[in-house]
């Protein structure tokens, strides 16, 4: 039995201290010391891990002036915070051992949009693509661009001065902050904005830290011109952190924004920003150029750079090669094609805009007449053309992803951003990444690389084991090597995601201009409480070293290799944060997206199981072997034992990972959409088995389990069951074991229905019988419990349309799946139910009859949850409903009633596991003479049993209130909104009592002629 995971780092006196005093201060926000939050906090995108001792969610402005007052005070003095947004920091931007400021949970409301003056007021942690969802039905948008702009707030992307793919048109995130609302260390609330001498000298003569700031930046600008106009590169991508290079606007006014965005959260607290916001462009078109080497790609980029576009990006073999492997290409594939069998291994992606169609055009036909010229003597192998804003966002989000997708390599050396933002003039970038290339093939490293070759911008991250001593060293020499070269063709180290933890070579970077930073620092922050170490530290303070701090890789070291192996699913995680995403018709991540708390997100689990794994590796209690042996005991071993943990309450640190891992859905998004394939379903069963080994089961667990097995018993006395549940006692019996909304059993009898319709139980001996033509026209319906018992009529439906297609249909012998048993974490006994019902889907294959399932969610198990078996008892291939259709296509006949359009809101599990699945439904739709159209949609928030516990009904329609039901509101009526999930159907049918055809009813209809 594991035991008890107890005394972990309390946060130090003075942070309680704190804690207590905010408190007192009426801080209306969060407050919250427990280790999980803190934990969960450690990380960002870098390879450091430093833990917070608090973590303050403040509500309003009023509470970051509270916090901004206390920590003024003497007896707070030595409390050091970050502030956070997204925490995508690529280099520790927002980590630190003191207090983190998290404004991303409550600060994140827009304020005002003003379309006619086109800008907008926004809390500080308002997301990026939340901020253009909302500013698209203006015919407007916020243009700087970044790969994480569906989580990165405005906050972080003000203090990192963001940007990216399109900086050259559009510019940074400076060039469009018009006012900025930040509170002072000494709990000033200040909004800075461009402004003329005669204001600017008022404002010197305050005699607080306003006056002061003001009088020194004024000083800086006046006296040290020269030195800053020799010293900062005059590159796409200035020097952000203090840019002294714009301390004057273009009309000469001064602004004290430009030394604040790129700070990196040292200077102030952000609380509010007005923003200039600009027209989206009614027209785009993407050239996608292919090239036979990287290098051709990138040369050839200088040349189409006289073309005029908007922007141009140069991808790598090994970007694209990750890409296909996710379920992003199926988006995009059609614009990469292959080239006499050989694969792009480099591609440039080359955007026009403009609000006249015929502008663009002329710039398209310009660019691929000079393409189709020049053609391979520059080692172009082709081109496409992506027209709209459709395919044109497709390949942009294909690109975005890309940055997370460098992360994604097999095995312990993974890539990691360290060296992954340099920028040179761009007419250096394909000399300066022979060299910087030649310096990772030196050391034999494995990379891929991307970059925008319009700004001279490269992104790459070395495949490195931060978990090995020998290869950490890697960081130093590797940064040294490249801070060289990249000085050598007069770049930077950080053209885009800012200093952070390299902020150790703000000085060889800034040279004689590295004490006026020093200066600014002490002027805003004379403690050095505000992020230290990062851009510059007061005179006697240090700054941050790349090998100064505690890595992920150290901690993860102490893990020993055979359970790192065990929990693989976990410990990948980079923390790029694609799971927090704002948007909520992506499947990831319904819990996170409900409770906006970072421990229910995929990246929370995943490093909240990786410390629970070093916490038991420092107390020698190996999991692997624990694991074995409670499968070999019995159900009723330690059954006291269990009993009294239960009972006596007492604190454990496998609670906190518990209470993370019960308001997972098992929705499985994560798995599927992870760049990294983070599968927390997996390692959450493998948890929750462990922690039932400790502390007993709900009761309600034992019975969910056993549905499957148990529903073709109590199908038999199903109008019974349903009487009962009708009753009084019979609800209070659900309720007292925690469920609700408990499914009635369909009064159709299958058995007869299967007998009127003349179809046979599916034998391997009935099966092989069958004379070969006949078999091949035959197909085996592998049963799910839950359509089959709950909704009979769906399974006829299904096999009505099979025999109306001249098939001949089979029905699998029922046998329990085993789903609710690995969401559950019996996994003992899921492997022995599935390995039987993988058995008889043996058998029934080896006949050569294809096998295929309806219900989305359990058919998909077969090729996820079943992978646990062992490779010679894993099942054969069980096709989707869709995936058996579109292989038939041409037996659907085509029918005159069928030409109306259906609309699909489909399994989150199809979006993620088997997202080229929903083209199929396309297709098999198009084959009957219709249209379908896929609508963008997250989860329902049933998830199986989770919308039937109690506990987590709230929350299931909170997650349904989210995208689905605006979707059912606007289009059930139609009678064409169809669902392929059994849960999502439930769902629908509970909260908005409309029940929603599956697909291959309304096929059916439509091929009995409606
Ligand atoms: C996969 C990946 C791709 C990326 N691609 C890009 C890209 O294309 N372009 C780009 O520019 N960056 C990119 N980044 C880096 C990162 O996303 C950006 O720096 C982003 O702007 C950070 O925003 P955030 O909200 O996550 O901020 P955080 O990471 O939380 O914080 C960033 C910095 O801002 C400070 N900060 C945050 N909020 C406040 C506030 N309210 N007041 C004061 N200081 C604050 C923090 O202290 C910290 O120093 C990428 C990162 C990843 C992981
Ligand atoms: S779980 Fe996946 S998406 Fe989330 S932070 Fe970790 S690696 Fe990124
Ligand atoms: S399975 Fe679903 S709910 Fe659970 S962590 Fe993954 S995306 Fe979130």
């Amino acid at each position: 039995m594991l035991p008890r995971v107890s005394d972990m780092p309390a946060p130090a006196r003075l942070h309680a201290e704190l804690l207590a005093e905010l408190r007192l201060r009426a801080f209306e926000g969060d407050l919250t010391p427990a280790y999980a939050d803190r934990i969960v906090s450690a990380t960002d995108n870098s390879i450091y891990q430093l833990l917070p001792q608090l973590i303050a969610f403040p509500r309003s402005i009023d509470d970051l002036v509270r916090l901004a007052r206390v920590t003024a005070e003497e007896r707070f003095k030595d409390i050091v915070f970050a502030p956070r947004g997204g925490g995508t920091g690529t280099n520790g931007q927002s980590l630190t051992e003191g207090l983190v400021v998290d404004v991303s949970r409550h600060m994140n409301r827009i304020l005002e949009i003003n379309p006619e003056q086109r800008w907008v007021r926004v809390q500080a942690g308002v997301v990026k693509d939340q901020l253009n969802a909302a500013l698209a039905e203006h015919g407007l948008f916020f243009p700087p661009e970044l790969s994480t702009s569906n989580r990165a707030t405005i906050g972080g992307m003000i203090s990192t001065d963001a940007s990216g793919q399109g900086s050259c048109l559009y510019g940074k995130t400076r060039d469009h902050v018009l006012e900025l609302t930040t509170v002072l260390l000494d709990g000033t609330v200040w909004t800075s904005r461009p402004i003329e001498d005669e204001e600017l000298q008022h404002i010197k003569q305050r005699s607080d830290r306003v006056g002061a700031v003001h009088r020194l930046v004024d000083a800086i600008q006046h006296g040290q011109a020269d030195l800053i106009a020799a010293h900062f590169p005059k590159l796409n991508r200035c020097m952000t952190g203090y840019d002294l290079a714009h301390i004057r606007d273009e009309r000469g006014r001064f602004n004290l924004n430009s030394i604040l965005c790129g700070s990196e959260g040292t200077l102030v607290l952000i609380a509010e920003a007005k923003l200039n916001v600009v027209p989206i462009p009614k027209h785009s078109a993407l050239v996608n150029v292919r090239y036979g080497s990287f290098d051709a790609a990138l040369r050839d980029a200088q040349e189409l750079i006289r073309f005029g576009a908007a922007s141009i990006e140069t991808v790598d073999s090994r970007v694209l090669g990750l890409a296909q492997d996710d379920v992003i290409w199926e988006s995009v594939r059609q614009y990469f094609p292959e080239d006499d069998g050989q694969r792009a291994t480099g591609v440039n992606l080359v955007e026009f805009v403009g609000n006249v169609e015929t502008d663009v055009e002329i710039s398209v036909r310009n660019v691929t007449d000079a393409l189709t010229c020049g053609g391979p003597s520059r080692g172009r192998l082709g081109f496409t053309v992506a027209r709209g804003e459709a395919d044109v966002g497709a390949i942009w989000d294909m690109r975005k992803k890309s940055v997370g997708l460098l992360g994604n390599m097999q095995g312990d050396k993974r890539p990691i951003p360290f060296v992954e933002d340099t920028a040179v003039p761009p007419e250096h970038l394909a000399d300066y990444i022979a060299e910087f290339r030649a310096a990772l093939d030196a050391r034999n490293l494995t990379y891929g690389m991307f970059g925008h070759v319009d700004a001279g911008v490269l992104h790459v991250r070395p495949a490195i084991d931060m978990k090995d001593p020998a290869q950490e060293v890697l960081i130093r020499e590797i940064t040294e090597a490249v801070v060289q070269i990249t000085k050598k063709y007069g770049g930077l180290l950080w053209g885009e995601h800012g200093k952070g933890v390299r902020s150790e070579f703000s000085p060889r970077f800034f040279g004689p201009l590295y004490p006026t930073l020093q200066s600014i620092k002490a002027a805003f922050d004379p403690r050095n409480q505000l992020n230290p170490g990062k851009i510059a530290a007061p005179e006697d303070g240090k700054l941050l070293a790349i090998d100064g701090l505690t890595t992920r890789g150290r901690r993860d070291r102490t893990i020993p290799r055979s359970v790192r192996t065990a929990y693989d699913e976990a410990l990948h995680c980079n923390g790029n944060g694609a799971c927090f995403t704002w948007d909520t018709d992506e499947a990831m991540c319904p819990s996170y997206k409900a409770t906006r708390d970072r421990r229910h997100s995929p990246k929370g689990r995943a490093t909240l199981v990786r410390e629970w794994l070093r916490q038991l590796a420092t107390r020698g209690i190996d999991p692997v072997a624990e694991t074995a042996a409670l499968r070999s005991a019995g159900p009723w071993r330690n059954f006291p034992a269990r009993l009294r943990n239960t009972w006596s309450r007492m604190p454990d640190f496998s609670h906190a990972v518990m209470d993370a891992m019960d308001g997972c859905l098992a929705c499985k998004s994560c798995s599927g959409q992870c760049p990294i394939k983070v599968d927390v379903p997996t390692f959450r069963a493998k948890f929750l088995e462990l922690y039932y080994g400790r502390y007993l089961r709900p009761v309600r667990h034992h019975m969910v389990a056993s549905l499957e097995a148990m529903l073709p018993a109590l199908g038999k006395v199903g109008w019974l069951h349903n009487l009962l549940l009708d009753t009084p006692a019979g609800r209070a019996a659900t309720r007292a074991i925690g469920l609700v909304h408990t499914p009635k059993f369909s009064a159709i009898s299958m058995r007869q229905e299967l007998a009127t319709r003349g179809i046979a139980m599916a034998t391997s001996e009935a099966l092989a019988a069958l004379p070969a033509g006949e078999r091949a026209r035959s197909v085996v319906l592998v049963q799910d419990a839950f359509t089959s018992w709950y909704e009979t009529h769906v399974v006829l439906a299904v096999l009505d349309l099979i025999q109306a297609m001249g098939f001949k249909p089979f029905v699998a012998p029922f046998l329990p799946n085993g789903k609710p048993l690995h969401v559950h974490g019996f996994l003992g006994a899921f492997d022995r139910t599935a390995s039987r019902n993988a058995t008889m889907l043996r058998e029934l294959a080896a006949t050569g009859v294809e096998l295929v399932g309806i219900d989305a969610s359990m058919t998909l198990t077969y090729r996820s949850d079943y992978n646990m078996l062992s490779e010679a008892n894993r099942p054969p291939p069980v096709l989707l409903l869709q995936e058996w259709l579109v292989r038939h296509r041409d037996a659907i006949a085509r029918t005159p009633g069928a030409d109306e359009e259906y609309l699909l809101l489909p399994h989150c599990s199809e979006r993620s596991l088997a997202v080229s699945s929903l083209k199929d439904w396309q297709a098999v739709f198009a084959a009957a003479g219709g249209t379908l159209r896929v609508l963008p949609s997250g989860c329902c928030g049933m998830a199986g049993t989770y919308g039937h516990e109690a506990e987590h009904r709230a929350t299931s329609e909170q997650i349904y209130a989210m995208g689905w039901s605006k979707q059912v509101a606007r289009w059930a009526r139609s009678g064409r909104l169809l669902a392929t999930g059994y849960s999502c159907r439930s769902q629908v049918k509970i909260v908005d009592g409309r029940a929603l055809p599956h697909p291959a009813q309304a096929l059916l209809a439509c091929l009995r002629g409606g």
